[in-house]
């Protein structure tokens, strides 16, 4: 371990930076800090995350799985909805990595607002906070990420990685902790009770799987649900003429209101049952099935033989 490596934190130290910056977690925004350094690198090891990576991670918090990232090497993109953790990170990143300092910009003039950049002695920068919601996001600064890492704040887990699929087509992978219940919707797939619009439009970006459960004892404060790790490792979507979103439109309309056949579900789409008749039967499904037996192909193949009426704006 050379002399410069990045301190993880454990549970004492979580508490004295909450409690020197006055931090008192909130439910609304999802915020439960992982206190064990255990939990973090095996996060970072299931993320394959090596020197050279461009992480982007969503709520850093108060730095634990950051200061994991940076041990491991890759460089990090933070977005953190919470000013006041944001503004926290750096100093909490300088102490915990000797070898990194905060970037005051060429004349020392970085304004209030901008990303904040800690750089190692080289000049590579190593941490770029951005003080931001996620979900608003459209363009992160420095090179282009690779992968996805984060302890997701479980009330908008599911939009900020769909959002982040979408808006960075080079990111390769993603290691994200979620709900458990969450995680499974995510990997579930066609035929399962559980398999949905997450499940669907997940498999559009990646091959998904559950790697690891973690009990609700490593997160100050402890919350009421079990999380898991999901891995998504992305890959070409199915090839179809139609776009993302009309396939998309398709995915939501078929399981707007579940346990409908498809046929229904889909003639406002479609226009009328028998045109979304037609329709299924060119695309190879049975009508009178429900969304819960497509897979993310058939939903392809729809979306390329549904002809939307005005309006319905799929295509
Ligand atoms: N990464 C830290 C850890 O593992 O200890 C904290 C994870 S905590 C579950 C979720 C973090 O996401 C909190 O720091 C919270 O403030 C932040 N957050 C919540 N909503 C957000 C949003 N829309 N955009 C960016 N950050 C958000």
């Amino acid at each position: 371990m050379s002399v410069d490596e990045p301190v993880l934190l454990g549970p004492a130290r979580v508490r004295e930076l909450a409690a020197a910056a006055g931090v008192r977690p909130t439910k609304a925004l999802g915020q439960n800090f992982v206190l064990d350094a255990g939990t973090v690198r095996k996060i970072v090891r299931q993320a394959s995350v090596q020197p050279g990576d461009v992480v982007v991670e969503v709520g850093p918090g108060l730095g634990s799985l950051t200061l994991g990232l940076l041990a491991a090497g890759a460089d990090v993109v933070a977005v953190e909805i919470d000013p006041v953790l944001a503004e926290l990170l750096p100093s909490t990143v300088v102490a915990q990595a000797p070898g990194l300092r905060v970037d005051a910009g060429a004349d020392g003039s970085a304004a209030a607002g901008d990303p904040v950049v800690l750089r190692d002695a080289t000049g590579r920068a190593r941490l770029t906070v951005v003080t931001a919601d996620a979900l608003t996001v459209t363009a992160l600064p420095g090179p282009a990420p690779t992968a996805l890492v984060a302890n997701l704040p479980y009330n908008v887990a599911v939009p900020v990685l769909l959002t982040f699929l979408e808006r960075f087509d080079s990111l390769d992978r993603a290691l994200v902790m979620v709900q458990a219940e969450v995680a499974d919707r995510l990997v579930a797939g066609p035929g399962s009770r559980i398999y949905g619009v997450p499940s669907a439009k997940v498999a559009w970006y990646a091959a998904a799987r559950r790697v690891a459960t973690v009990g609700r004892t490593v997160f100050w404060p402890v919350p009421n649900v079990d999380s898991a790790l999901v891995r998504l490792d992305r890959r070409e979507p199915p090839p179809t003429t139609a776009s993302r979103q009309a396939v998309f439109a398709v995915i939501d309309a078929a399981f707007a209101q579940r346990r409908k056949m498809l046929r229904s579900a889909l003639a406002p789409l479609a226009g009328s049952p028998a045109a979304a008749v037609q329709a299924l039967e060119s695309a190879g499904l049975e009508p009178g099935d429900r969304g819960e037996r497509v897979d993310i192909a058939g939903f392809a193949a729809l979306a390329e033989h549904l002809v939307p009426v005005a309006g319905a704006g799929v295509r």
